[in-house]
């Protein structure tokens, strides 16, 4: 069912990340996660903010998970063992709660710090064929770990006039973490999310994102859409809230462009040298 030319079937794992909070992080990791549940794929949701939003998000109680992702990063779980599925959404959760907030002090006595969610991600490579990573709002241990793990970065961006300069940083960001921790890393692509087309500003950073960094802008684009922002108190993506609203069919064809994008995936180190010489 899922044919990549014969190769052994094995997760694709990218990180949701942006420095900045509330540009769109965890809407778009538990809505592509649905997206992608619904086009076939088997997928495995990882909460890496304390705020365990994503985990709600996902129709899992944090407050009431056993084990979580705290657990299996101080290596007293596994994630088979800690990770369940939400079967409204149709995919896997490797939740948090506030204990994670923890997990940052704990790290740093630990060896291989920041390659402790790889390691763990590893022994379960064969369960999914995507795993997606939702990362806090700051460069810690926490975001670290999310992206020693993972082979892209999906950047999620909303098109204001500071969207550019922000960029700059995570560009930086990433080329060092490539550089120095984990060289299949690259920026698979940004994403334009909470968009209105009728905001001429919003179509300006828009065109000079598309001049900029061309085809690492998705072709997809998440509207602004109050279904999307009401689905979180339900405990539920969009995507299985409202699956008619357009923010919801955005995400769904979102979901399709990363699994053809997964497929014509080029080399690391050609691509971040591509991302850093247009920043
Ligand atoms: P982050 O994880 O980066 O902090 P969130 O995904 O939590 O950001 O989004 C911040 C706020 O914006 C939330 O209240 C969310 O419901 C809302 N939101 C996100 N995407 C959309 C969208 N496309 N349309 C409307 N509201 C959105
Ligand atoms: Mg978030």
């Amino acid at each position: 069912m899922h044919d990549r030319g014969g190769d052994i079937l094995m997760a694709k794992i990218f990180c949701v990340a942006n420095q900045k909070g509330g540009v769109g992080k965890t809407t778009t990791t538990v809505n592509l996660a649905a997206g992608l549940a619904k086009i076939g794929q088997r997928v495995l949701m990882v909460d890496l903010d304390p705020q365990g939003n994503a985990t709600m998000g996902s129709g899992v109680d944090k407050r009431s998970l056993e084990l979580t992702v705290y657990d299996v990063l101080l290596e007293s779980a596994s994630v088979r063992e800690a990770a369940v599925l939400s079967e409204k959404c149709g995919y896997w959760v490797l939740g948090a709660n506030r204990e994670l907030a923890g997990a940052e002090v704990e790290l740093v006595a630990l060896d291989h710090r920041e390659k402790r969610l790889k390691a763990a991600l590893a022994e379960v490579d064969a369960d999914y064929d995507f795993v997606l990573i939702d990362c806090p709002p700051s460069l810690s241990m926490l975001t670290l770990n999310g992206l020693c793990s993972a082979h892209g970065v999906v950047v999620p961006m909303q098109c204001e006039y500071f969207a550019l300069e922000g960029l700059t940083d995570l560009v930086n960001t990433i080329k060092q973490v490539h550089a120095n921790l984990n060289t299949d890393l690259q920026i698979i692509g940004l994403l334009r999310v909470m968009f209105d087309p009728r905001i001429t500003l919003q179509q300006q950073v828009s065109d000079q994102l598309k001049g900029h960094f061309g085809e690492k802008v998705f072709n997809s684009v998440i509207p602004r859409n109050v279904r999307l922002a009401e689905a979180p108190s339900y405990g539920l993506p969009g995507v299985v809230f409202d699956p008619a609203a357009k923010g919801s069919q955005a995400f769904v064809e979102f979901a399709q462009e990363m699994v053809d994008r997964v497929q014509n995936m080029p080399a690391a180190a050609t691509s971040i040298a591509k991302m850093a010489s247009s920043a």
